[in-house]
């Protein structure tokens, strides 16, 4: 009589697995433990397929040969000992993309975090000297002069700078914000929120879509410590709409002897505005505007890794630099490489353009179109072309992200791919889940569309892997 006990009778005990040549074949490089939890993993799920499918005795014979548990064994182990955290291809269009990690460091920035990382460094050794040293001093300086700014400190993330200065500044007082810049970055960090958590008074000043200088004027107490000025980065409010130009409002605050603190958010040290992507400020126009200090992220329109930049004042910066929570908030090694290997590139604007935040965002159209028919071409070698229609479509455009540059558009050439018997939303799991790298792709009309933009040079190779990988999903019967 066949049924779950005899079935399960049947199954190889894990001892007897363990002891098979098979065993130490296939696995023998893996540590015994980890086969043993292997092959109880895999005898498992035999178990529950038992359950759910009571499969017939020749079915399960099959399954249960020992050849199988162990190829299924190596496959967890192998799936065990890979990465989670992994790359992925970005097809988005969104140079910027929080959720994939935002900014790809430069070659330089790679070369550097390996060579400082792999070893021992001079992080806090001074070499000069030959005495501890500081792991700030070596980037203070070249932030200092591409900013003109006259000190310079680092920190995690641009959240954990914010952060600092409101507490070092204005602890315990009040700081006065406007309205309409009282904003939610994302992942829950609202100004508003990171200022109480400081310990600093919010004063509201004017409304949602204008606020005067008189508004400041008239806020400003004897317990006032700080002006803040955030940048509205992931939005914009337009039409009727006021805010104080930056000079007005510091002229303001230094006659009440008060510090002007701006988070710029993005922070572009790259002039994208004159190169004719969007309107933002550079870094070096705030500080040339006498803001006391600014703060900005290293890893969005800078293009280095995940930090916060603060620059500005010497005696403000070394307030930050004394405060306890410099220690918790301090970055490692490797973001600084990275950091400053991004740095020196922005000493020339032409070598800015190896950062591929910068090249990305400043790569001219036909240079795209060429690139998309380039692989449209490879497309066509996959075979992909039975169960998809392909085409090139230069009427798509890019976006910054990252919160910057919300209404900028970059006009873009795409290869746009429609399902002959699926949706759009099947093509865009299927594209993400393919063996090889992920490739993450946007969906616009029930069409899947792959922004060649974000397709950083030599992942061609890995996208028509990937989307050869695709083909055999749909050719299975
Ligand atoms: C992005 C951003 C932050 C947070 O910066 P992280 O580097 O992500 O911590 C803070 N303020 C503004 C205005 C931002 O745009």
């Amino acid at each position: 009589m066949w049924d779950k006990q005899a079935a399960f009778r049947r199954l190889p005990a894990v001892h007897r697995l363990l002891s098979l040549d098979l065993a130490s074949e296939r696995l023998g490089e893996y540590p015994l433990s980890r086969i043993s939890d292997a092959f109880a993993a895999v005898l498992a799920d035999l178990r529950q397929w038992f359950e759910e499918t009571t499969p017939d005795e020749s079915a399960w014979d099959q399954a249960i040969a020992v050849q199988n548990i162990v190829e299924r064994a190596r496959a967890v182990l192998e799936r065990q000992f890979l990465p989670r955290l992994r790359p992925v291809l970005n097809l988005t269009g969104v140079v910027i993309h929080t959720n994939l990690g935002r900014a790809p460091l430069s070659q330089r920035a790679l070369e550097q975090v390996a060579a400082v990382a792999a070893g021992y460094s001079n992080l806090e050794y001074d070499l000069e000297l030959g005495e501890r040293g500081s792991r700030h001093s070596h980037i203070e300086q070249r932030i200092c002069d591409l900013t003109g700014a006259q000190s310079a400190v680092v920190v995690n993330n641009n959240a954990a700078a914010v952060f600092l200065v409101l507490q070092e500044l204005a602890h315990g007082s009040e700081a006065v914000v406007s309205r309409g810049q009282l904003v939610e970055i994302g992942g829950s960090f609202r100004i508003p929120d990171i200022m109480k958590l400081s310990g600093v008074e919010l004063v509201e000043v004017g409304t949602t879509n204008k606020t005067k200088l008189r508004d400041y004027e008239a806020a400003v107490t004897e317990r006032t410590k700080l002006i803040l000025r955030v940048h509205t980065s992931n939005f914009r409010i337009v039409g009727f709409t006021e805010q104080p130009a930056l000079a007005d409002l510091v002229e303001l605050a230094h006659s009440h002897d008060l510090p002007v603190f701006e988070d710029l958010g993005s922070g572009a040290l790259y002039d994208y505005a004159h190169a004719g992507i969007g309107d933002e400020k550079t870094i070096q126009e705030s500080v040339r505007a006498s803001v006391d200090v600014v703060s900005f992220s290293g890893d969005k329109l800078l293009g280095g890794g995940q930090a916060g930049i603060i620059v500005g004042k010497k005696r403000y910066i070394d307030r930050l630099k004394k405060n306890p929570l410099m220690r918790a908030l301090r970055p490692d090694k490797m973001t600084l490489a990275a950091l400053e290997a991004t740095l020196i590139a922005h000493l020339d604007g032409e070598l800015a353009k190896e950062v591929p935040v910068v090249r990305m965002l400043t790569e001219p159209q036909d240079s795209l179109a060429a690139r998309c028919e380039q692989l449209f071409a490879r497309v066509k070698e996959t075979g992909l072309l039975e169960f998809l229609d392909v085409a090139v479509d230069n009427r798509e455009e890019s976006q910054v992200g990252g919160g910057a540059l919300p209404l900028e558009l970059l006009p873009t050439t795409v290869l746009r791919l429609t399902p002959k018997a699926h949706s759009a939303q099947h093509l865009f799991d299927q594209l993400r889940r393919v063996p090889a790298v992920p490739v993450i792709g946007r969906i616009v009309d029930n069409t899947v569309i792959l922004d060649v933009r974000t397709l950083l040079p030599g992942q061609e190779e890995d996208l028509v892997n990937s989307l050869r990988e695709l083909r055999d999903v749909y050719a299975r019967p």
